[in-house]
């Protein structure tokens, strides 16, 4: 059968992410499998009183109302001046601080860092949606089709979840020690498994720290060809020389930029290269015109700030709301992992932790484009949480909350190519919301209080999609 119904609903759902302007569109039917997690449905939707930080990078502003009217927002102001139609169903949000859904940039759907890597297709969509991620861009799979599926799943409404965006296996290159990784040998080798994933679905390619220039090359003329992008966890190939070649976006920033590493050979990761990195002096003359080369360039990097600091012994703290999200086995190995850090290879001292924020603030000061994502990981960096956990490091870092909202939502959006159609609370663009319950701009904190979140105009509970989740992590 060379259509099924399946295949026709999947190509229609997917339409839905187009950045197109289709003004008011009514939604889709509630399905049975996500009713028990929507606690808003109506046609038209009247957000009143909140508090707004609109991701434009405007400061918030107070006493705000939003108006829904099918999948977008129809209108936004001051509450005083603010037609609310007749027959919308009004939330007075009192007290409530709404920002845009999270536009995610390393939102991975596996969980690993422990002894068995498992697949997060269960936990990881009702997470990442239960603190406020409406959009997720992977970046690299151990289990990709367990994420493709996963990801069609999502599109046909059969699980709550964000928008997302695959990326396939991780590529790498032959001299890669790890068997979750596609060592890619020739030119013809990266068409070929860049063109069979963008065919499976994957919007982006993923590569790690043992490619050389010529086979990134590859995948990146082989992606855009597809009208695709590529994003990298970098080492063998410097910031620069990626960003020469074209990369769409760098994930991790300043502690993956093997560029600084004295006696760097090309096309080899320097043994160490993390280590070094805490003696390197972000505010020399080299590295800031390092940063302004890439700012320059229009090459994007993704900050993941907050699973950094999960490997920083001074610091982390495992979080009880999200230990109690994994299965009671591997909580015991993530406990022993946090107890002992040390031991796991890779500490993040204080300091380097402090350099990585410095380059992120200087690139953005460089007039470079910054986004955030997660990168759960065995630390006890769970989704949705870290998202969260971005929030207060971004602040750390000296942002300030309104920049740091849009760094985590219209930013991921324009990195995306999406930004007319999310990352931003305005007329037009997509219902994607996300309530919380008192003011993160004086408490960051309270971002973690999330209790209703709108993707495409549907509100969901919050609460129902974290309970889902307890215990699952590790397992499913
Ligand atoms: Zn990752």
């Amino acid at each position: 059968m060379p259509f099924s119904l399946r295949t026709i609903r999947l190509a229609l759902s997917l339409s839905a992410l187009l950045p197109t302007f289709a003004g008011a569109q009514a939604r889709q039917q509630v399905t049975r499998d996500i009713r028990p997690f929507v606690s808003v449905d109506a046609p038209v939707v009247a957000l009143t009183h909140v508090r707004l930080i609109d991701g434009t990078g405007a400061a918030s502003r107070d006493d705000q109302t939003i108006v829904i009217e099918g999948t977008r927002i129809a209108r936004v102001g001051p509450s005083a001046g603010t037609t609310v139609p007749a027959g919308a169903r009004v939330l007075d949000l009192s007290g409530r601080t709404v920002v845009p859904g999270f536009v995610g940039l390393h939102e991975h759907t596996y969980f690993g860092g422990v002894r068995r890597t498992t697949a997060m297709t269960t936990s990881a969509p009702l997470l990442y949606l239960a603190f406020g991620v409406t959009t997720a861009m992977t970046a690299g799979s151990q289990l990709p089709y367990h994420e493709r599926n996963m990801a069609r799943d999502v599109s046909l409404d059969r699980t709550p979840g964000p928008r997302f965006l695959i990326s396939g296996p991780y590529l790498d290159g032959p001299a890669t020690r790890s068997g979750m990784a596609r060592a890619l040998e020739s030119p013809a080798e990266a068409r070929r498994v860049v063109d069979y994933w963008a065919d499976e679905g994957a919007t982006w390619f993923k590569v790690m720290g043992q490619i050389s220039r010529e086979r990134l090359g590859d995948v990146i003329r082989a992606a855009h060809a597809r009208g695709l992008r590529v994003t990298g966890h970098l080492c063998s190939v410097t910031f620069a020389e990626a960003s020469a070649l074209g990369i769409d976006a760098l994930q991790h920033g300043f502690i993956t930029a093997s560029d600084y590493v004295p006696g760097k050979r090309p096309d080899e990761c320097p043994i160490g290269n993390m280590h070094e990195q805490a003696d390197v002096d972000v505010g020399s003359p080299a590295v800031q015109a390092s940063i302004r080369a890439l700012a320059q360039r229009g090459t994007s990097v993704v900050s993941t700030l907050g699973v950094y600091e999960s490997f920083s012994p001074e610091r982390f703290q495992l979080d009880t709301a999200a230990m109690a999200m994994l299965d009671p086995e591997v909580r015991r190995e993530v406990e022993a992992n946090h107890a002992n850090i040390a031991a796991g290879g890779l500490v993040v001292t204080d300091v380097l932790l402090k350099k990585m924020m410095r380059w992120e603030r200087d690139f953005v000061a460089a007039g470079g484009l910054l986004g955030a994502g997660c990168d759960p990981w065995g630390t006890g960096y769970l989704p949705g949480f870290g998202d969260v956990r971005n929030y207060e490091m971004l602040l750390e870092a000296g942002f300030s909350p309104a920049t740091a909202i849009q760094i985590m939502t219209l930013n991921g959006a324009r990195i995306l190519g999406m930004d007319r159609d999310i990352g931003a609370i305005t007329a037009g663009r997509q219902a994607d919301l996300v309530v919380v319950r008192g003011d993160p701009v004086s408490r960051p904190r309270d971002l973690y209080q999330v209790t209703t979140v709108f993707r495409g105009g549907l509100g969901y509970d919050a609460k129902a999609l974290r309970d889902a989740a307890r215990g699952l992590v590790g397992v499913r």
